[in-house]
C-alpha cells in the first residue's frame, strides 16, 4: 500500500486533512493549530512531497523522519504532523478492520466521561451553563472561567481586589448551584500572573475544583512550578505545548498534575500516548485538549481507550444545546450522560461528509486582542 495524495480540507473553522492510498482506503486527521491554519496547511504540503509514495502502515519511522529531517519546531508544523499521524492511524485501522486503539493496546475502556464548555459574560450566564450541563447529564463543567468571557472589544479595567473577589464569589456559587454532582473544571486561560493566579487559587481552594487550568501563560515552566507549590488545587496544563520534552520539563518540575496534550497539536495518536506514559510514571492523569471539531473528539477517544491514566475529556458543547460540527459528519459520537462511547468502527470511527463540508465554508481567523483601558494588550 502506498500513499497517493495529502488532501487539505478548510471547513467552517477548521483544517482536516485526508491521506489517500493506492488501496482505496483513506485516513482522515485534523490541525489543532487553530489560530494558524493556513500556516499549518503550509506545513502539510512540504510533508506531502516526503509522504507520496510511502507505506503508510509504518507510522513511527514517518512521524521521526518529518520532524526530525529539518528540526525547525513549532505549532504549525505539529498541527499538520499531527493531522496526517492520525490519518495514518486510521489507516491504519481500516486495514486491519479494528478501532485505531487496539492497534495501541486498548481497549481500557468502553466510554469516556466528558466535561461539557461553560461560558458567559455574567454571573448569571455563568450559573446557567452550570446548571444546564447538570440537567443534560454531565458531570463535570469545564472551560469555566471564573473571570468571565467579556468580549474582546470591551476595554478591561478592574482592582486587583474586585477581580479577585469576584472570581472567588463566582466559584463559590458555581459550587453552590451543582452541589457535589458536577465537577468543576476552573479554566483561566492564561490571564493571570503568577502572584495573581496563587492568590486566586488560594482562594477558591474550599471549593475544590478538580483542576486549575492555565492559571498562567505557558511559556515559563518554572512559573507554573511556583503556582503548584503554592496552590492546594490540582494543575491543568499543556495545550499550548506541543512536544514530549515540553512535557516532561513540566512533570519534573512537578509543575502539573492533569496534563493536557492536544491530541491535533502534539503529534497525533503517536506522541500523546507517548506523553501519556511520561505522565503515568509521576501519577499525573490525561486530559485531553479538544476545542476543535468531532474529528477531534474522536481521536482524543481512541486515545483515551489506549491509556491507563485518563482522566476526563474537553468536549466542546454548546450552551445553547448541541456539539460543534457535529452536523460535518456521516455519523455522529454518541454521549450516554457524562461520558462519550468509545467508537466501534475502523481507524478513528468517524467519516466527514463532503456535501455537509461543501456547505460549511471556512471562516479564516484574525488577530483579536483585548485591550486594558490604557491601551496595553491583555491575555484572553
Ligand atoms: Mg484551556
Amino acid at each position: 500500500m502506498e500513499i497517493t495524495d495529502i488532501e487539505p480540507i478548510f471547513a467552517d473553522r477548521y483544517l482536516f486533512v485526508r491521506v489517500h492510498t493506492d488501496a482505496g482506503i483513506t485516513g482522515l486527521g485534523e490541525s489543532g493549530t487553530w489560530g494558524f491554519l493556513e500556516a499549518s496547511a503550509g506545513a502539510l504540503e512540504t510533508f506531502e512531497r516526503y509522504l507520496v509514495g510511502q507505506d503508510p502502515l509504518e507510522i513511527e519511522h514517518h512521524w521521526q523522519a518529518c520532524y526530525r529531517n529539518a528540526h525547525f519546531r513549532g505549532a504549525a508544523i505539529m498541527g499538520a504532523l499531527s493531522a496526517i499521524d492520525i490519518a495514518l492511524w486510521d489507516i491504519a485501522g481500516k486495514y486491519h478492520d479494528v478501532p485505531a486503539h487496539r492497534l495501541l493496546g486498548g481497549p481500557t475502556r468502553q466510554k469516556a466521561r466528558v466535561y461539557a464548555h461553560v461560558y458567559g459574560e455574567t454571573t448569571e450566564d455563568l450559573l446557567r451553563g452550570c446548571e444546564l450541563a447538570k440537567e443534560r447529564g454531565f458531570t463535570a463543567v469545564g472551560h469555566l472561567n471564573p473571570l468571565g468571557d467579556e468580549p474582546r472589544s470591551k476595554p478591561y479595567e478592574r482592582t486587583h481586589v474586585e477581580e479577585l473577589e469576584l472570581a472567588t464569589d463566582r466559584v463559590a456559587r458555581f459550587r453552590e448551584a451543582v452541589g457535589t454532582d458536577v465537577d468543576l473544571c476552573i479554566e483561566i486561560h492564561r490571564r493571570l500572573d503568577p502572584e495573581e493566579a496563587i492568590a486566586l487559587g488560594r482562594a477558591i481552594e474550599p471549593y475544590h475544583p478538580l483542576f486549575f487550568e492555565d492559571p498562567t501563560r505557558p511559556d515559563n515552566f518554572d512559573a507554573m512550578a511556583r503556582i503548584a507549590d503554592a496552590v492546594d488545587i490540582p494543575i491543568a496544563t499543556g495545550e499550548r505545548i506541543h512536544t514530549s520534552h515540553e512535557f516532561e520539563m513540566l512533570l519534573s518540575r512537578n509543575a502539573v498534575d492533569f496534563v493536557r496534550p492536544d491530541v491535533c497539536m502534539v503529534g497525533g495518536l503517536s506522541h500523546a500516548k507517548k506523553i501519556a506514559a511520561l505522565a503515568e510514571a509521576h501519577y499525573a492523569k490525561v486530559v485531553p485538549h479538544n476545542p476543535l471539531s468531532p474529528v477531534s473528539t474522536a481521536a482524543c477517544l481512541q486515545l483515551a481507550a489506549a491509556i491507563p491514566n485518563f482522566a476526563i475529556q474537553e468536549y466542546p458543547y454548546k450552551q445553547d444545546g448541541g456539539e460543534p460540527g457535529r452536523e460535518l459528519l456521516v455519523e455522529p459520537l454518541e454521549r450516554d450522560g457524562g461520558y462519550l462511547r468509545i467508537p466501534k468502527g475502523p481507524g478513528i470511527g468517524v467519516e466527514l461528509d463532503d456535501e455537509a463540508i461543501a456547505d460549511h465554508p471556512y471562516e479564516p481567523r484574525s488577530v483579536l486582542t483585548r485591550q486594558h483601558a490604557d491601551g496595553s494588550v491583555v491575555d484572553m
